[in-house]
């Protein structure tokens, strides 16, 4: 196995998670900014086809190992949306306030509010990897038109968990790191992982 790899984000809460995730198997995480690598396009439809690019261009770019994810936000009424476009749904400059202001909205008199978090992790040995590591988690809950809690980010305060009962942003960090989209994802790539050891 290798025993460093980039991390195709800047994002210090995913650094974080994604060092102690690794950290038992030996490998150490680098952001990707720390090698100077560009910011790369998410042009695609799908989470796994964005994810598999930042991985390869942080690849190619640093000639190391890389991991990538891709998440968001996808609603069963408007067919899966924001999906990939969770994190600009109302446009730039990207704003979690606007974001839940435009989802409510389109939410409006409609009585269907299944949803789901969806999480892909994709991991490339080298840039042009054959194989690539691909882990996914995806957490259902409901959207509610108030906001409550204070925790989390982007949609938490209105993505509403009837085995909790209570908003993301109302869970503690720890519990929705164990049951999350993000945490499932990472635990199956860790199984993963220690598969290749
Ligand atoms: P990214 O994968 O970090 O680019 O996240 C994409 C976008 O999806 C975020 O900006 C949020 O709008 C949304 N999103 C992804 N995961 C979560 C989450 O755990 N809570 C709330 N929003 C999320």
């Amino acid at each position: 196995m290798f025993d460093k790899l980039v991390l195709a984000s800047n994002n210090a809460g995913k650094l974080k998670e994604f060092s102690a995730l690794l950290a038992p198997l030996g490998v150490t995480v680098i952001p990707q900014g720390q090698l100077n690598v560009p910011e790369c396009p998410e042009p695609h439809y799908t989470f796994l086809e964005n994810a598999l690019e930042k991985a390869r261009h942080a690849s190619h770019v640093t000639g190391l190992p890389a991991l990538a994810d891709d998440s968001g936000i996808c609603v069963e009424v408007l067919g899966g949306k924001p999906g990939v476009l969770s994190a600009r749904y109302a446009g730039e400059p990207k704003s979690d306030e606007r974001n839940n202001a435009k989802l409510i909205e389109k939410l409006q008199g409609k009585a269907n509010r299944r949803a789901w978090y969806y999480c892909v992790l994709v991991l490339v040995r080298h840039a042009d990897d054959p194989q690539p590591l691909v882990a996914d988690g995806m957490w259902y809950g409901e959207v509610q038109d108030t906001a409550a809690g204070e925790g989390g980010f982007g949609y938490d305060p209105y993505f509403y968990l009837p085995e909790f009962a209570c908003t993301v942003a109302q869970l503690a960090a720890e519990d929705k790191n164990r049951v999350s989209h993000r945490g499932k994802a990472m635990q199956a790539l860790q199984a993963k992982l220690r598969e290749l050891a």
